[in-house]
């Protein structure tokens, strides 16, 4: 494939692979893959809303008037819809409100810190906070922390969830870990899913700390490449089967589904938590924005037509993740150390390359004019100690442009890795021999 006029087929010594890199840089892209935005494509999926809600009725019938303040836990329509999808929850036990779950994160985590959960201490009566991390991870939910003066703790994540055995581990040995991020479907960056066994364990693990909490975001729970059945997210039925319902604080949005920035966000869990949620919201606000609320009902109308919606993300997300796929299966296969997740859902791959490598991938792309997210940023404190690690993006671009930036990522893989064993070889012919 042609890439900034100079192919990269042939390309294997240090030399032709340096060759093609200038060849790139004298004439650079502008590919921006540094975060997981939603392509115009898919964007215009939602146009039709931004006609809605339409004209009247503004009520449902029952009372509630949309057009005025109140009904502080979200119309119960949309909850309805929304809730047992997105969190796995009845309408009784999920909020909707705001555009960004991610804003409900923080909120929940400063509750903790400010009132304590139902029956708690304030965190910051503690005199350390910590919660584990699975490592790679999503670097905004480093940051809730970080504002908090939360410590992190790393956990490894595999292919179908963290490693259980650490985090079993580390949550009934110290009392200091108070909270979990869960990502469980179609994780950022590694697109894994949690088993069912994880779930489980999740669920009904021992933990030292009484309020130990899963902050549970189901930012992906329907977004699949190919259609699925739209199964009800497990982790809060895991929980109240476990008797620990109260342990699991659940996040959602349609910030992936509609129109990112202005959809709307979902916080779910026991009737308990619900209620020491929606008392804490008396203090911040007279009531949510229902016409954004009422906007999303009318557009998705019923179950099926989330479904058909969400079916045709998918298809789109399938089309630029099908072509980094290709390029990398064809251009990754020699240097031994890189592998790649294949998810098949959510926004992210995660590249894995040779130990020392990741940063000077991230330069060579960044000269080449393709963005990556910067090294580190999946790892807690932006610090990926191997720096073998890259969340790739190619959500947002056009299907032949996420082509050629897969083509030039992998280029600069090669220049890397070729980089890197030359200096090795280097390191070994003029070192001291330690053995004579
Ligand atoms: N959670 C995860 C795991 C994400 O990847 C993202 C966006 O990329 C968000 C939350 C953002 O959610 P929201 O727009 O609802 O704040």
């Amino acid at each position: 494939m042609e890439v900034a006029g100079l192919s990269l087929d042939g390309c294997h010594r240090l030399d032709e692979l340096r060759a093609w890199h200038d060849a790139c840089r004298k004439a650079p892209v502008a590919f921006d893959m540094t975060r997981g935005l939603p392509s115009d494509e898919q964007i215009a999926l939602s146009h039709a809303m931004l006609s809605l809600p339409g004209p009247a009725p503004f009520d449902s019938g029952d009372g509630q008037d949309w057009l005025n303040y109140g009904g502080q836990q979200g119309i119960p329509q949309l909850r309805a819809l929304l809730a047992p999808l997105l969190l796995g929850v009845p309408a009784t036990q999920a909020a909707v409100g705001g555009n960004s779950s991610l804003a409900l994160m923080h909120a929940a985590v400063g509750l903790a810190w400010r009132i304590g959960l139902p029956g708690h201490a304030p965190w910051s009566d503690a005199h350390e906070v910590r919660f584990l991390c699975p490592v790679p991870g999503y670097d905004r939910h480093f940051a809730i922390c970080s504002d908090h003066g939360i410590a992190l703790v790393p956990v490894p994540m595999g292919h179908d969830g963290p490693d259980m055995e650490r985090v079993e581990k580390h949550v009934a040995q110290d009392p200091r870990i108070r909270g979990m991020w869960c990502v469980p479907r179609h994780s950022n960056p590694c697109g894994a899913t949690y088993s069912a066994e994880v779930l489980r364990r999740l669920a009904t693990m021992h933990a030292a700390a009484p309020d130990f909490t899963l902050f549970c975001d189901n930012a992906y729970a329907i977004h699949d490449f190919a259609p699925q059945a739209l199964a009800r997210p497990g982790l809060y039925d895991a929980c109240a089967t476990a008797g620990n319902p109260d342990r699991v604080l659940l996040f959602g949005s349609t910030s992936k589904m509609t129109i990112p920035g202005a959809g709307v966000a979902l916080l779910g869990g026991s009737a308990r938590i619900m209620d020491w949620w929606l008392a804490a919201q008396r203090a911040c606000t007279i009531g949510p924005d229902k016409v954004n609320q009422v906007r999303h009902l009318r557009f998705f109308g019923n179950a099926a037509g989330v479904a058909r919606h969400m079916q045709q993300h998918g298809h789109l997300l399938q089309q630029r993740f099908a072509q980094v796929q290709r390029v990398f299966a064809q251009r990754l296969r020699t240097p031994c150390d890189v592998h790649w997740s294949r998810p098949a859902g959510g926004y992210f791959i995660t590249l894995w390359l040779p130990t020392g490598c990741a940063r000077r991938v991230v330069s060579l792309a960044s000269q080449a004019g393709v963005r990556l997210t910067p090294a580190g940023t999946t790892h807690c404190g932006g610090t990926d100690p191997e720096d073998r690690c890259l969340r790739i993006a190619p959500s947002r671009l056009p299907v032949a442009d996420a082509a050629r930036a897969a083509e030039i990522i992998a280029g600069c893989v090669l220049l890397a890795c070729a980089d890197a064993a030359s200096v090795a070889c280097d390191t070994t012919a003029t070192a001291p021999d330690a053995h004579p």
